[in-house]
């Protein structure tokens, strides 16, 4: 019976430094990059655009205070949002569409897809559609999966279903920076013309709503600042796309 807890103990052990390794690893290495075939993730530009993209909304708390900001510097932006949280926040929904921005389908449910059947994926990807269209009256051209990982047919099936596949070129790792200052530095060492930049407008370190995304939106106006300082201009996922 001992040697029984003692085994359970081991292996409890082994899952957690296991969780551990897999935290510090995201904290330094963008998974992204190694699903990026067949997606829009970057846009071939000399021009100095670049495009800010949100994920995980809408948040009762944190999505306002996100357009509040982007109001405030003039910059429109695209939102990838969980046909949970729109059924949940509507008015946010129609108030991000209102504002000029754009919104993409993020699945139902923040499920990583890449274990999923294909029917489960139609049906995730299909129901955070069927949400944002009731809510807006728009139907969301743009995919984007959580945690970017997809296999080759997903993407295939997923293309069939009307989206193009959007993900990122540069991470900025707001939900694990703590300080807005170290985000905006993190980005500006990085940006290039034609970047997709991700961030979160909802969600913790591991969940899709609540959290703390104050960094966030403390990112915007410094960020927008340095980057228009440079000669960047912000745009959409369609506007950076139809170029
Ligand atoms: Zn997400």
């Amino acid at each position: 019976m001992k040697n029984i807890f003692k085994k359970i103990g081991l292996i409890f052990i082994f899952f957690i430094i296991l969780a551990v390794i897999f935290f510090v690893i995201s904290l330094f290495f963008d998974e992204a990059v190694l699903v990026r075939k067949g997606t829009f993730y970057r846009a071939q530009r000399a021009d100095k655009v670049v495009a800010l993209t949100f994920d995980d909304g809408p948040s009762p708390i944190w999505t306002p205070q996100v357009l509040d900001e982007l109001k405030k510097a003039e910059v429109k932006a695209t939102f990838f949002m969980l046909g949970s949280h729109v059924e949940r926040y509507p008015a946010i929904a129609r108030r991000v569409l209102a504002e000029g921005h754009e919104i993409g389908n993020h699945t139902y449910d923040h499920h990583v897809l890449i274990y999923y059947k294909m029917e489960e994926l139609e049906k995730e990807i299909q129901e955070a559609e069927d949400a944002i269209k009731a809510v807006t009256g728009q139907s969301p051209r743009y995919f984007r999966p959580p945690k970017a990982w997809l296999s080759s047919r997903e993407k295939k099936k997923i293309e069939e279903m009307g989206y193009k596949i959007v993900l990122w070129s540069l991470n900025s790792k707001d939900w694990v920076t703590f300080h807005d200052k170290q985000i905006t530095s993190y980005i500006l060492k990085r940006i290039q013309p034609g970047d997709i930049i991700l961030f979160h407008d909802s969600g913790g370190v591991f969940t899709a709503e609540g959290g703390n995304r104050a960094q966030t939106v403390k990112t915007i106006p410094r960020l927008v600042r340095k980057l228009k300082e440079r000669g960047y201009r912000f745009v959409t996922i369609s506007e950076l796309m139809d170029k």
